[in-house]
């Protein structure tokens, strides 16, 4: 196979042509929707904190807002470029369409990176890309939220710069905001939980009782711990860990036969979120490669830490014991890998799916802030237990009726409601 610069918008738009194709997408609906709607690239200059002026590459792409305004995060990134945030903009058209939430895909981003900047300097950064977007974006048109190295800080700078540039206050502009600032109470737990909830529904599917069943996790961040936590809520036992060791430059996973313990792990896990080896081992963890964490003897795997850890050289590493695959991460799996799970009958919840829970909660975040009345924590969980519930049971009820691998029935539900949405609308 020739070897070429891997292009993540390329990659999205193959994705998107093959799932055209089963679809017999007209022309011009493909041709509308392969490319973004929108595309923003802009400067943004920076008074330093030595005094000079430094111009940082701002970016903004809105894929489409048939079914609603966009809705994506914004990173700083040092290797940021407009072809990723093209192709993450495409995905989040996708994923707020597979759980039918009202909503389009956007993405944006600025080349830089926070580990050398300052914290004025990175406030400076945060206003100035809203200076340069305020009247492209807002609550009716290009909701931003947090993503790679922006976090509830920036989403409050540039809140306040956005209010200040309109005349009033407008918190559902963005979301990721503090709790008490227009935040929504359960965000921390959306993905990890979200992830579960499909994962729940599979074996109800299935026909496998949640409880006899056993895992391995990949990560141990913040949609690891909360997807952990609700399986083992449920009954299900999780008995291997991994996660990034800073120090070692390694990742080592950590396995208890008879389960892992969230809290007890947190307790000796450093503030990079390496888990301290000694003390792990103390505690009756066996310490391995974090490599291993594949090959567990488990009927669940959850990759939720990063892109490309299912691989053509590692899948046949999965043992054949596995039943289910929740993709907590984003692109987890490579597409030879796919094709071997395909094959081998694992069934796969798609990451677009699996992890849509944090895009739904960010979603009920806006809506909160719209209103301006907040929801208690229960009520949150609940409707994004519903949401996510229906979600996959429409993914699944595709794939036993046309016979779809679960990742194409997902696309399949996402691509016909947009393409629908621009088609009602008469834009094609
Ligand atoms: P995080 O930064 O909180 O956690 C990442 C974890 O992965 C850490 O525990 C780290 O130690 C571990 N890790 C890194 N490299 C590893 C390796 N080689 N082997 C094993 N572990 C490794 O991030 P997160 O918010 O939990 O996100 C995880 C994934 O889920 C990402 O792909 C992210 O894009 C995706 N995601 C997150 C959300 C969300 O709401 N947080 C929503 C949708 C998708």
């Amino acid at each position: 196979m020739e070897s070429k610069n891997f292009n993540p918008f390329q990659m999205a738009q193959e994705q998107f042509d093959k799932v055209a194709e089963m679809l017999n997408l007209d022309e011009g609906t493909r041709a509308l929707l392969r490319e973004p709607l929108r595309e923003y690239q802009f400067s943004i200059p920076v008074k330093m904190d030595d005094g000079t002026v430094k111009v940082f590459k701002g970016f903004r792409v809105q894929h489409n807002d048939a079914r609603g305004p966009s809705k994506g995060g914004i990173r700083f990134h040092p290797q940021e470029t407009i072809d990723t945030v093209r192709a993450l903009a495409m995905w989040m058209t996708w994923k707020c369409a597979v759980v039918d939430i009202p909503l389009g895909g956007g993405k944006g981003g600025v080349i830089c990176d926070p580990h050398n900047l300052s914290s004025r300097e990175q406030e400076q950064i945060a206003r100035g890309w809203v200076r340069q977007m305020a009247k492209n974006v807002g609550p009716v048109n290009d909701v931003p939220a947090p993503d790679v190295m922006t976090n509830a800080q920036h989403m409050l700078w540039m809140l306040d710069e956005y209010e200040v540039i309109s005349g009033g206050k407008f918190p559902g502009f963005i979301t990721g905001k503090p709790v008490g600032m227009g935040g929504s109470l359960g965000r921390t737990e959306a993905t990890g939980f979200g992830v579960i909830f499909t994962l729940r529904e599979a074996m109800k599917a299935k026909g496998v009782n949640i409880v006899e069943t056993t895992a391995s996790v990949q990560g141990f961040g913040n949609v690891a711990q909360y997807a952990i936590r609700k399986y083992v809520e449920l009954g299900g036992k999780v008995i291997s860990v991994s996660s990034w060791d800073q120090e070692d430059q390694t990742s080592y996973a950590f396995k208890r036969e008879n389960g892992i313990d969230v809290d007890e792990l947190l307790g000796i896990t450093d503030r990079f979120g390496g888990i301290d080896k000694e003390k792990a081992k103390e505690l009756g963890y066996e310490v391995l490669s974090g490599e291993e964490w594949i090959s567990q003897d488990v009927d669940v795997l959850i990759p939720a830490a990063l892109e490309n850890q299912i691989r053509g050289d590692n899948v046949h590493k999965i043992s054949d014991k596995v039943k289910f695959i929740a993709e907590g991460a984003n692109g987890p799996t490579t597409p030879d890998a796919d094709q071997v799970l395909e094959e081998r009958g694992i069934f796969v919840i798609p990451d677009f799916l699996a992890n849509a829970g944090g895009v739904t909660c960010s979603y009920f975040e806006q809506v909160q802030s719209n209103m301006n009345f907040y929801w208690s924590k229960e009520e949150v969980l609940q409707k994004l237990d519903e949401k996510m519930t229906s979600a996959f049971k429409a993914v699944y009820e595709l794939s036993e009726k046309k016979k779809l691998y679960m990742r194409d029935s997902a696309y399949v539900i996402s691509i016909s409601r947009v393409a629908e949405a621009c088609r009602e609308r008469g834009w094609v």
